[in-house]
């Protein structure tokens, strides 16, 4: 079983997207089970989960909740806006950080891979979900991108390998909504050699495509692959998941 979070401090940069469409490329071969740590549930509405009985609050709260099947060989944990107030709730607690990853054990072995969608804070839910991971993927959105931004990240997830969790990996930062026709875009590479950090960056980049947007739109509520599976988009996250499945495997010639 692998945990593959997707997380970035900044909204907007495609965090959800990105784990919806590679859970569902996944669930292909895989058992696949989505986690949604993010208040705003933006991922659970996504999938068309809206209103669920139980969500993500009540795992953190230790209560029963329930794993939704959402598609074939892919499961939900749902988030709700009710999950706003949990840092407050697990503040005082011991072990506080290491809530997510003792209920993803107790899931045991049924799954092959775990996809974490983080909110848009460093909080301890993002804690949470970096001590439960073994690869963080950072999605960076070509035209607001700031090598500030992902400094602050990589600082985040060297503090949390440090105190929490040995183990974790950088799987790699994600170009995303990337468009080669603008320059920023471009000089993009060229920010991330000057600082060393061109291994890092997955070859495959996501490109600004309307028919994403269009997957999501509250008529549709699909994975890019359902609704257009030949679309850009489509073609992009089905890069992107040969590029990881290659990228674990090296990481772990024992496939466990
Ligand atoms: P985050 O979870 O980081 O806040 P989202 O995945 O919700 O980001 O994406 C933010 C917005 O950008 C959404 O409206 C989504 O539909 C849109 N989006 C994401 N990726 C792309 C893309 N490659 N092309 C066009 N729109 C995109
Ligand atoms: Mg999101």
């Amino acid at each position: 079983m692998k945990v593959i979070a997707i997380s970035n401090q900044k909204g907007g940069v495609a965090k959800t997207t990105t784990c919806l469409n590679l859970a569902a490329y996944f669930a292909r071969k895989y058992k696949v089970l989505i986690i949604d740590c993010d208040k705003q549930a933006n991922l659970s509405k996504n999938i068309g989960v809206e209103e669920p009985k139980t969500t993500i609050n009540d795992l953190f709260q230790k209560k029963p909740f329930e794993v939704i099947n959402v598609r074939k060989n892919l499961d939900l944990i749902p988030s709700s806006i009710d999950f706003a107030g949990i840092d407050l709730v697990i503040q005082g607690e011991l072990a506080r950080e290491t809530i997510l990853k003792k209920a993803i054990k107790k899931l045991g072995s049924a799954y092959d891979f775990i996809f974490l969608d983080c909110p848009p804070d460093m909080n301890l839910v993002t804690v949470n979900a970096l001590t439960a991971a073994d690869y963080v993927i950072i999605p960076v959105q070509a035209s607001q991108f700031s090598m500030d931004g992902v400094d602050i990240m990589i600082q985040f997830i060297g503090g949390v390998r440090e105190s929490l969790n040995e183990d974790l990996s950088l799987l790699g930062i994600l170009i995303t909504h990337f468009d080669e026709r603008l320059r920023i875009s471009k000089s993009i590479e060229q920010d991330f050699k000057d600082n060393e950090w061109e291994d890092a960056l997955f070859k495959t980049r996501i490109r600004r495509n309307t028919a994403i947007e269009n997957s999501q739109h509250k008529d549709n509520r699909m994975t890019i692959f359902e609704y257009q599976k030949n679309s850009p988009g489509a073609v992009d996250y089905a890069k992107l998941g040969n590029e990881i499945a290659r990228k674990i495997k090296k990481y772990s010639e024992t496939w466990d």
